[in-house]
């Protein structure tokens, strides 16, 4: 009792729900869902017959408060979002904030999430990456955002619309130059689940030139700012420095 379970469901394909996920479910006092419609669909797939409460990070603090509430009363309560991990892009931070800065125990139940699931099997560097989530929609910010990211090394991986990906890679064809690697990865688990990695001009025109690359859920990550020809520019200005510094009197 009093516990906050947060619990991924999958990202497309019903079997990747896993087994501790539909237990902690089933056996919760309460769900609270981000569209309780669309989580009834899967609640009716796995036999789960809790009772389920609409949430999300603008829900009045009303909401968030009847919740805790609830958790203080001893309740069992399990967050879960339409698809994935919760808080990934997804409501829920306040809820967590709020239940553990009431020492209210919250649990995760690990799932899907699908810049994980893009990563894993994108071929670009994974050691060291930086999930963005997604970009502003509007196209002065979204340029902004990127100019932010040209030098960083590691990989980025974003969240986009179907509607914007082709002006997104043309813009990330501008910012990070035509050569920099990128991949998207479209409708993970599904049936028509898609990945291509090409550079960034390339990938923009494959994209451009189908339009059924511009459907579904997508993921884009592209490859981190090349370090090793700024390390060689250093390298080159240090040895220039020293040349100079032995001729000055
Ligand atoms: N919480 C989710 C997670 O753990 O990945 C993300 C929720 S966010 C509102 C939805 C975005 O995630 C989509 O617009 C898309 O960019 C990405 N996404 C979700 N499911 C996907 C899938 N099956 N294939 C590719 N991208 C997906």
């Amino acid at each position: 009792d009093q516990v906050l379970y947060v619990v991924a469901t999958p990202i497309g394909n019903l079997a990747d729900m896993v087994p501790r996920a539909i237990e902690v479910l089933q056996s919760a006092d309460l769900v609270a869902a981000e569209d309780t419609r669309h989580s009834q669909r899967l609640f009716s797939h796995f036999s789960i017959t809790t009772p389920l409460v609409a949430y999300h990070d603008h829900s009045d603090d009303k909401r968030t408060g009847e919740l805790l509430a609830q958790l203080e009363g001893g309740r069992t309560i399990a967050l879960i979002s339409d698809a994935g991990t919760p808080l990934i892009s997804d409501p829920g931070y306040r809820l967590v904030r709020e239940a553990r800065s009431r020492g209210i125990k919250v649990v995760p139940i690990p799932g899907a999430c699908a810049f994980v699931a893009a990563l894993s099997a994108a071929g670009l560097p994974s050691d060291r990456f930086s999930f963005e989530g997604f970009l502003p929609a509007k196209p002065g910010a979204r340029a902004n955002a990127l100019q932010a990211l040209a030098a960083d090394p590691r990989t980025l991986v974003f969240y986009e619309a179907p509607h914007r990906v082709a002006d997104t890679l043309d813009a990330m064809t501008e910012i990070f130059g035509a050569e920099r690697e990128a991949v998207i990865a479209r409708e993970l688990t599904k049936a028509f689940e898609t990945f291509h990695l090409a550079p960034l001009q390339e990938l923009a025109a494959w994209v451009r030139a189908d339009s059924n690359q511009q459907r579904g859920e997508i993921v884009l990550m592209v490859r981190g700012a090349d370090v090793s020809q700024a390390g060689e520019v250093d390298a080159e200005a240090q040895r220039v420095m020293k040349l100079l510094m032995s001729e000055l009197p």
